[in-house]
């Protein structure tokens, strides 16, 4: 993308220069904001799975793009994870504290003459709080939308997952292997055994699933907190669902640069 002094050759917010940010301010760029968790994620993966692969998607996004640019912010870290805290490791915001955060953040990039930001989750617990962020970001002059990486490419989840039937579960075969793809070295898939792993596909058939949200609970579904068929996990299907992730992110980027992305894009149809 670009020659040595193209500053989309770096797309990461905080490694560039001021004059850098400002460039693509002017040439009307749009901000991606990832935001994951610090959470038990199976005895086997990292606290950091969801972080990790928000990140992975926006940043490959973000290369991908320069007509419109794109920058990526640092991540926010923390999640909403109070369902997990019973595991070891899991770190939790307030809702408020995430609010505050985002809003903030979008004060600073709408000062900086950007006006168009889109928040990108990988923690399910997050997923209609990021829709709040986004919301309130209208009052500092942001069109915002907020999205989760899964739901960019579910048909390509499903067609490609063996065992949890496109769903992103938790720490099961889809974040399995995206931790088997990006982080390898701090995956001990030995110790994914089969015992562990709530089956999705009987969650799947309870009544009202999908109906409703509810937060997951551990000591009734999973107590070894996972759910999916983590033995599943291979990093072929960790780069193929990063990868379409980011090819989808990249032309949702290019619609929201273009002023062009309809209420019910990000709310699923029901537009207020
Ligand atoms: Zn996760």
């Amino acid at each position: 993308m670009g020659g040595e002094d193209d500053p989309m050759d770096e797309v990461r917010w905080h490694k560039l220069r001021r004059e850098q940010v400002a460039a693509v301010a002017a040439a009307g760029g749009v901000v991606l904001l990832p935001i994951g968790s610090v959470e038990q994620h199976g005895p086997h993966l990292p606290l950091d799975t969801d972080t990790d692969a928000a990140t992975a998607v926006t940043e490959r996004a973000a290369r991908r793009l320069g007509d419109p640019p794109a920058l990526v912010l640092p991540p926010i870290w923390w999640g909403l994870s109070p369902y997990w805290m019973g595991f070891p490791g899991t770190l939790t915001l307030r809702p408020e504290t995430i609010l505050a955060l985002v809003a903030d953040l979008g004060a600073g990039v709408a000062r900086h003459g950007f006006r168009r930001l889109v928040i990108v989750n990988g923690h399910g617990g997050n997923a209609g709080l990021v829709g709040v962020a986004a919301t309130l970001l209208a009052d500092h002059g942001l069109r915002a939308a907020a999205l989760s990486y899964w739901d960019l490419i579910p048909a390509e989840i499903a067609a490609r997952t063996r065992h949890d039937g496109g769903s992103i579960g938790h720490a099961g075969e889809v974040e399995t292997s995206i931790g088997l793809f990006l982080q390898p070295d701090l995956v001990r898939q030995e110790l994914a055994t089969p015992e562990l792993c709530a089956d999705l596909a009987a969650l799947a058939a309870a009544p009202f699933a999908g109906a409703a949200y509810a937060p997951p609970d551990p000591a009734r579904d999973s107590p070894s907190g996972v759910y999916g068929f983590a033995p599943a996990g291979r990093p072929e299907l960790g780069e193929e669902v990063i990868e379409l992730a980011a090819e989808r992110l990249a032309a949702f980027v290019r619609h929201v640069a273009a002023g062009d992305v309809p209420a019910a894009t990000v709310t699923g149809g029901e537009v207020g």
